[in-house]
């Protein structure tokens, strides 16, 4: 049965058209699927029940299963959801005052196998459906109550590389109809999937692109992120400068800061270098540990030095000390871990 919440707004008007319904009726359903967060059809009280049956027979309304849920101290909180296959996936919920930002998965896996990222350890299992990427916003939205008021794209997986559902899945979290969440408060995250950048500036949509840099040479990326090699920077640069150009998008670049790989004042420098041809902000973020990878966090004062370099040379930068590190919700912790390896509240 097709799942309702794989259709767009103007899709699912198009199947009431076809069973001869007026098209009003697609905003009714859409009112109840995304801004009600209702689960079943026989709820569509506005609806006729004959039409109601029809859908039943027609369509299936999924939902996420809470496996468990993990609480750090800064108040980050860590979802686990077993997926209608048995795969798992997590969802990281990041409240700050008034916003809740919510940080989502969208494959299970990964391929890209970034030197020091836990997600693409066990390799890549598959992508994750639009509604899947949805149904993770909605079950923070309407089972626990949260504002949800910005999303990252920086959960486990790649999302240009699951382009399709993704940009599905951005229409439907966007539009006036179904979230309504302005793509301005979207951020998706990349490793540097050229055709992907290329791809989604044809979207038109405002959404914020982030690169994940975290070196400044092609040698020293290549070894880190290995796309590098089929996508070095000078051509990912380029790809980025197009993605600005047509105006209202923004730019920031990741750098995760391991010690004694890229904490150096020359890489300060290149970085600095990039930033002002992309006018990027600089989102430094020091090394979560992940068991089993051989990196370490960098000393304290070397950070500090490596943060005045930036601003020295007019770099917007901002250190983000991961949250959730107890929980293992940081930056490149998510793994898909079980109720067996971890221990949720
Ligand atoms: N595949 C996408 C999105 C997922 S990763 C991408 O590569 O951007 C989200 C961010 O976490 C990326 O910037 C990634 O490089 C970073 N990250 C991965 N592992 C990390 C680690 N161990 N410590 C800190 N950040 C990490």
């Amino acid at each position: 049965m097709k799942d309702i919440k794989n259709l767009t707004f103007e899709e699912v008007k198009a199947e009431f058209e076809k069973l001869g319904e007026a098209s009003f009726r697609a905003g009714q359903v859409f009112d109840w699927l995304y801004h009600r967060g209702a689960l079943r059809f026989a709820d569509f009280t506005n609806l006729p029940k004959k039409l109601r049956d029809e859908l039943a027979a027609t369509f299936a309304i999924s939902s996420l299963d809470l496996f468990g849920v993990f609480r750090s101290q800064d108040r980050t909180r860590k979802f686990l959801f077993r997926l209608g296959d048995g795969n798992f996936i997590e969802t990281v919920l990041i409240p700050a005052g008034t916003r809740a930002t919510v940080c989502l998965s969208t494959q299970v896996g990964c391929k890209f196998l970034c030197g020091f990222c836990a997600s693409g350890l066990r390799g890549f299992v598959r992508d994750l459906t639009s509604a899947e990427i949805i149904n993770q916003v909605l079950f923070l939205k309407h089972r626990e109550g949260e504002p949800v008021t910005n999303l990252v794209f920086m959960g486990m997986g790649e999302p240009l590389d699951n382009f399709e559902h993704l940009a599905k899945a951005i229409r439907i979290l966007n539009s006036p109809e179904g979230l309504g969440i302005a793509a301005r408060r979207m951020t998706v995250s990349t490793c540097g999937i050229v055709p992907g950048i290329r791809r989604f500036k044809g979207l038109g949509l405002q959404v914020n692109l982030s690169i994940s840099l975290h070196a400044v040479t092609d040698e020293k990326r290549t070894r880190l992120v290995p796309i590098n090699k089929k996508y070095p920077l000078e051509t990912l640069i380029e790809a980025c400068q197009d993605y600005l150009g047509g105006g209202g998008r923004k730019i920031t670049l990741e750098y995760v800061l391991i010690r004694g790989f890229n904490d150096s004042l020359t890489d300060a420098d290149g970085l600095a270098g990039i930033a002002r041809r992309l006018k990027a902000k600089v989102n430094l973020i020091p090394y979560s540990p992940v068991q089993g990878l051989p990196y370490e966090v960098p000393a304290e004062d070397k950070i500090r030095l490596f943060v005045q370099r930036l601003e020295e040379r007019n770099v917007s930068v901002t250190l983000r000390h991961s949250k959730g590190s107890d929980i293992q919700a940081a930056c490149g912790q998510l793994a898909g871990r079980t109720l067996l390896e971890e221990n949720p509240s």
